[in-house]
């Protein structure tokens, strides 16, 4: 089995393609097939370098490596289109020879003026025919001698063309609706068509599974594989992904591109592992699934014909998974970049990444959907400032309850006499002594505690917030994360502005 990805590299990859790049890999990876990419950059307009690099990026990232491509080779190469020229001519003029294929000097302007009759007279538009009157040696002379031409494919007479697709079953159209297509522009670039046609058939692919938005050109790319006498690989065409109203996911919906979700904190293996669920299941009843395990389970056969929906919320119930099973350390190198941008670390050393992946992460990863929402999750670990917090609502209504000020005073003096790095253990010593001085319990004992020490009404357990603080502020300044002011200085300091703001 063979299999391939064949991106247009005009821009970003977008989910719906990467699903498409997935299926392949699925489907190659769980027969022991082979999966190439193959970059399809012949529209010169559009197609760029720095697109091109981005997709190979955003493959590798998702872990969808290849075996054949155009940075790793193999034995059909070259696998960028721009780079096999002289093959699709080389085909084009086989074709000609054999009378299947003719050249064609209309301009644009008179095929537009043909389009613009039909159309009045409610018709399809489709090419007339017009040069298949020429005579080859002529057409052959004008070319020669530097007229413009297209190569046109001459569409067989016959009633219907069809094939049997493995997700949808047998499709066909009437041959009418086909007028001549382009098998060759003018500066010698093939069309889309063609040229999928050419190199699929030399680089022996079994199987093309793609998006349905490509069906009306599988009937082209049929006729032209039975007039190469080549047997057309097997088709797979996958319904397309569309956002939660139907409509195929687009910027309306937000985020579309692989690179996007990557930038939002999503994990590869959630991305991968939700995409795979877009149209397929891997049965009993089981979603969350390692992508090795996904690709054993795969088959075409299984794949459903109606639309794949778009669904973040299940994209993030399948990434909150995978955070909570990742290894710490990992989850803390992924998370630098978020808290670079939010100011509270630079490029954490080996201490700096011991105290993210020992205590920050744990807080992060048990309660966030994605790794964009981290510093937002750890901002009381670098901002602390009482002043602020007891203008806010939600402290001011914990602080006005009696005894919330008593507590907070107790528990600065409690601290005083602690040592300085509180753990778990000794912090809820510290509680308890606050208790049994001030009476108070439960919630009208803890809230204040947490205003106190974190400057928020919420957050994270008190029981991995507070030795996260006093761990973060033992940290030397070198270290490559932001200062922590620690617990003890914060009781005091918290207690101090209560004083000051009177109450
Ligand atoms: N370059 C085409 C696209 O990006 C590939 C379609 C195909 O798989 O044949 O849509």
């Amino acid at each position: 089995m063979r299999v391939r990805f064949a991106p247009s590299p005009t821009g970003h990859l977008h989910v719906g393609n990467a699903r498409t790049a997935l299926f392949n890999w699925l489907l190659a990876r769980g027969s022991g097939g082979t999966f190439i990419l193959r970059i399809e950059d012949t529209d010169v307009e559009r197609s760029r370098t720095e697109s091109e690099q981005a997709i190979l990026e955003d493959l590798e990232w998702m872990g969808l490596h290849w075996d054949e491509g155009p940075d790793v080779g193999g034995r059909f190469g070259p696998y960028r289109q721009s780079e096999r020229l002289y093959l699709y001519r080389s085909y084009a003029e086989r074709l000609i020879r054999e009378g299947r294929a003719y050249y064609c000097f209309c301009s644009p302007q008179q095929l537009e003026a043909e389009r613009k009759e039909q159309v009045r007279l409610g018709r399809a538009p489709r090419y007339s025919g017009r040069c298949r009157a020429i005579a080859p040696a002529g057409a052959r002379a004008r070319v020669d001698a530097g007229e413009a031409a297209v190569v046109r494919f001459k569409v067989p007479d016959q009633e219907r063309v069809g094939f049997t697709d493995i997700v949808r079953g047998e499709i066909s159209v009437s041959i009418d609706v086909i007028g001549d297509p382009v098998l060759l522009r003018s500066d010698g670039h093939p069309a889309y068509n063609f040229a999928v046609v050419i190199d699929d058939a030399l680089m022996e692919i079994t199987h093309v599974i793609r998006g349905e938005d490509h069906i009306s050109n599988t009937h082209r790319q049929v006729l032209l594989y039975e007039a190469l006498g080549v047997t057309p690989p097997k088709f797979a065409h996958l319904s397309l992904v569309l956002g939660p109203d139907h409509t195929p996911l687009s910027k309306r919906h937000g985020a579309t591109s692989v690179a996007e979700f990557r930038a939002k904190g999503y994990l590869p293996e959630a991305l991968v592992n939700y995409l795979a669920l877009l149209g397929w299941s891997p049965g009993e009843g089981e979603e969350v699934l390692p992508a090795a395990e996904l690709a054993r389970r795969f088959s075409l056969e299984a794949v459903a014909h109606s639309a794949g929906i778009f669904d973040e919320e299940k994209l993030a119930w399948v990434n909150r998974h995978y955070l909570r099973s990742a290894a710490p350390e990992r989850i803390a190198a992924l998370s630098i970049p978020y808290l670079r941008a939010a100011g509270f670390a630079t490029a954490p050393d080996a201490r700096g990444l011991e105290f993210l992946a020992s205590r920050a992460i744990p807080m992060v990863t048990n309660s966030v959907d994605r790794l964009d929402q981290a510093p937002r999750r750890l901002h009381f670990l670098f901002e602390f400032k009482p002043s602020v917090s007891i203008q806010d609502s939600d402290v001011a209504a914990i602080l006005i309850h009696p005894g919330a000020t008593h507590a907070i005073d107790t528990l600065a003096s409690e601290l005083e006499m602690m040592p300085r790095l509180l753990t778990r253990d000794t912090f809820r010593a510290a509680a308890a002594r606050v208790r049994e001085r001030t009476g108070l319990k439960g919630k009208d004992l803890f809230h204040p505690i947490r205003v106190a020490l974190t400057g928020d009404a919420g957050g994270p357990e008190l029981d991995l917030a507070i030795p996260a603080i006093d761990a973060g502020a033992a940290l030397p300044a070198d270290a490559g994360i932001a200062p922590i002011m620690g617990c003890r200085e914060r009781a005091v300091a918290f207690a101090a502005a209560l004083r000051v703001d009177g109450r």
